[in-house]
């Protein structure tokens, strides 16, 4: 039997496809726990048994987070509790981080033993710029708020990183050529398995190339930051206006398109209530 840690909560990161990617630190931390938060305890068990360690596991997950974290939290003033997710870093696009913030307001340690996250190993393989990026995790599934959530971000000057699924890609793809601009972009897939790949190009062609064609497996879409863009051609800021007509009423549209292309909201205003006559 190992040691045993000291109570707290251990928020251990684990490998997002390649086993060899667990630390050993995170492995000595999993062997060492008296219980193991796990989104799917068949998922875990895998994990555990790769290296050889057999742990209580207490499934913590978006469906009884809110009903079990109490349970944990109290535990963890006797007990080493260690939260992993089904695949990389806890906490990111996965639940948790209501359990370090309680976990912390009882007055417990918390200890983060860091490792793969499938946002950053996108990032090591798009080739774009990585001083500053903004990580968008999931887009909202239905197109409207999608395109709105992209709007959102259109003039933040930083690298975008998202999670997305095989058969949603092309279409989101679209959506973000047709709120950003036709950006330089990557589809990352298969991060650290056999099927590794990142697919460069800019954000229409890769729409084109995905939208008969699903990808199979998991992705990352990294998209560059805005460009100095060459100031709008009029055809520019009209099919920008009128993407966003089709979302927005005409006074956030012009706004909207004012502040990516730089151009006046009033004489966009305008434009945008001929074109809706
Ligand atoms: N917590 C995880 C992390 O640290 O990356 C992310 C969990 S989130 C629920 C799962 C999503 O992450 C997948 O749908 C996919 O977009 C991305 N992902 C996870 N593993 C990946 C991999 N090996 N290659 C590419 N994307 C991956």
């Amino acid at each position: 039997m190992n040691a045993p840690l000291a109570p707290g909560l251990y928020i251990v990161a684990t490998p997002i496809g390649n086993l060899g990617d667990l630390s050993p630190r995170a492995a000595d931390v999993l062997a060492r726990a008296d219980a193991i938060a796990v989104e799917d305890s068949r998922v875990t068990a895998k994990l555990l048994h790769h290296i050889g360690v057999r742990r209580p596991m207490t499934p913590y997950h978006d469906h009884n987070a809110e009903s079990v974290r109490p349970g944990l939290v109290a535990r963890m003033a006797s007990e080493a509790i260690a939260l992993v997710s089904d695949a990389g870093t806890p906490l990111i696009s996965d639940p948790g981080y209501k359990l370090v913030r309680d976990a912390r307001a009882a007055g417990h340690a918390v200890v983060t033993i860091p490792g793969p996250c499938a946002a950053i190993a996108a990032l090591t393989l798009a080739g774009l710029p990585t001083d500053r990026f903004l990580f968008l995790g999931f887009l909202p599934p239905k197109e409207k708020a999608r395109a709105d959530a992209i709007a959102e971000v259109a003039g933040v000057r930083a690298t975008l990183v998202l999670y997305e699924s095989g058969p949603r890609l092309a279409a989101t793809l679209t959506t973000l050529a047709a709120v950003l601009g036709d950006r330089e972009a990557a589809v990352t897939r298969e991060l650290t398995k056999k099927f590794e790949e990142a697919v460069t190009g800019t954000l229409a062609s890769l729409a084109a190339r995905y939208t008969d064609a699903p990808p199979k497996g998991e992705i990352v879409v990294v998209v560059a930051p805005p460009g100095e863009a060459p100031p709008a051609s009029a055809a520019d800021a009209d099919a920008a206006l009128a993407e966003a007509l089709t979302r927005l009423p005409a006074s956030k549209a012009a706004g909207e398109v004012a502040k990516r292309f730089g151009l006046d909201r009033k004489a966009l205003y305008a434009r945008a209530l001929e074109m809706k006559a």
